[in-house]
């Protein structure tokens, strides 16, 4: 008789798609394990320590009490795009028809990589300010696109402004752009994109024929008297912009994973294909419960932001008294800061000696540029944290300027 079965000792393939090859994980998440194991504080991950609003839990446990259990309507509960319609209408002046411009995602996350995908054929280029939060490098590779770096530059002093060079950015823009992602307030600098500025992209996309994706995610988290001016508020770029946001940030709930795309009819249409194969639908009940949430008084708003304030407030002056030198942000809830004084040969060893040896976890700064090098004397601290929690970390943190004495 012939043995037909395959050898058991045939070595497994190699299986694994050439893309996973071309992206780690994320490092951000990765600093938040590191934390736990050591038991630092974690100013590394953007979420919140403290509780999120009362209301805002209240409803969601009365949407799961009411049977709000099964799949919402793949791209989005009613009420929640009603409320993402009418929000956008009232803070930004922009008119969406929730029953054919909007898509409900699990988080701005999957917003993201479900408007990649939809939008992007692979050789397409998407124009990326870096420093980036770090997601946007994995979705051009998983989408098929070649990201092209355009550098924001750090002020001269803490107080001033990061700043982009005008000619880097047209120089960034040809015949294969198909996109660009503008994160405003942005993570990891806190710059606030002006007027000025989101014009002279809004220029650049018309001339080439350009796909905004902006990431505004931060848009209530505001300091200092700046504003935030939504891409699609401005003249000609209502057609060809596609607005990310969620309820992470602003309601305190990260963990909900609810966020979405408002595009124009025939670009959510795509979205909606790619996030309903991708997902099918974000959680029903706390869809609900955003719904609700949306409909907050303006008050809350403010109070969010007046309380990240006080936040930045407490941590710039206790990091820039253990050394670092600090880009005060002006909006979104994280501090870059230069690590130059500490002497050390990167940004990774150091925050690897700051999770182990001081007690306190920062991301490192290459995680957020194409070319790791550009970030390696910088890292980036969270302060969406308690201000005990923060008090802690400058405790700690003082044994560094300690360390840099001796
Ligand atoms: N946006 C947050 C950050 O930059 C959280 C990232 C994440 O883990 N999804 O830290």
């Amino acid at each position: 008789m012939v043995d037909v079965t395959p050898s058991i000792s045939n070595p497994p393939k190699h299986f694994l798609s050439d893309k996973v090859s071309r992206f780690t994980e994320s490092v951000i998440r990765e600093m938040t394990r590191q934390a736990i194991m050591y038991e630092a504080v974690n100013l590394a991950q953007g979420f919140p320590d403290f509780s999120a609003p009362e209301e805002i839990k209240l409803a969601a446990r009365a949407a799961i009490d009411n049977d709000v259990n099964q799949y919402a309507i793949t791209w989005g509960a009613k009420n929640l795009r009603n409320a993402i319609a009418q929000q956008m209408g009232v803070g930004q002046g922009i008119a969406v028809d929730p029953e054919k411009e909007i898509t409900v995602c699990c988080g701005s996350t999957e917003a993201m990589i479900s408007t990649l995908l939809a939008v992007c054929n692979a050789g397409d280029e998407v124009v990326i300010f870096e420093p980036f939060y770090e997601n946007y490098g994995p979705d051009s590779v998983l989408s098929g696109a070649r990201p092209r770096f355009v550098k924001l530059r750090p002020p001269a002093d803490g107080n001033g402004e990061w700043s982009f060079d005008e000619k880097e950015l047209r120089a960034a823009f040809d015949n294969h752009t198909k996109a660009i992602i503008l994160n405003t307030p942005n993570n990891p600098t806190g710059k606030v994109f002006t007027r000025a500025e989101l014009e002279l992209i809004r220029d650049l996309c018309v001339e080439f024929d350009v796909l905004a994706i902006t990431d505004e995610i931060y848009e209530h988290i505001l300091y200092d008297g700046t504003k935030h001016i939504s891409m699609a508020s401005l003249t000609g770029m209502r057609d060809r912009t596609v607005t990310i946001n969620g309820m992470s940030k602003t309601y305190s709930v990260t963990g909900w994973r609810v966020g979405w795309a408002v595009a124009p009819e025939r670009i959510t249409n795509a979205i909606r294909k790619v996030h309903d194969f991708l997902t099918v639908g974000a959680p029903a009940p706390l869809q609900e419960a955003g719904a609700a949430a949306l409909s907050s008084p303006q008050d809350y708003y403010a109070k969010l932001a007046e309380g990240y304030r006080v936040r930045r407030n407490h941590l710039i002056p206790a990091l820039a008294s253990a050394g670092f030198k600090c880009f005060s942000p002006r909006g979104a809830y994280y501090v870059m800061a230069d690590i130059s004084a500490f002497g050390f040969p990167d940004d990774v060893s150091f925050t690897s000696f700051l999770v182990k040896a001081i007690g306190v976890a920062a991301v490192p700064g290459s995680s957020f540029y194409g070319d790791p090098r550009d970030g390696s004397q910088q890292v980036r601290f969270a302060f969406c944290k308690k201000l005990e929690t923060l008090d802690t970390a400058a405790e700690r943190l003082a044994k560094l300027r300690a360390a840099r004495m001796k």
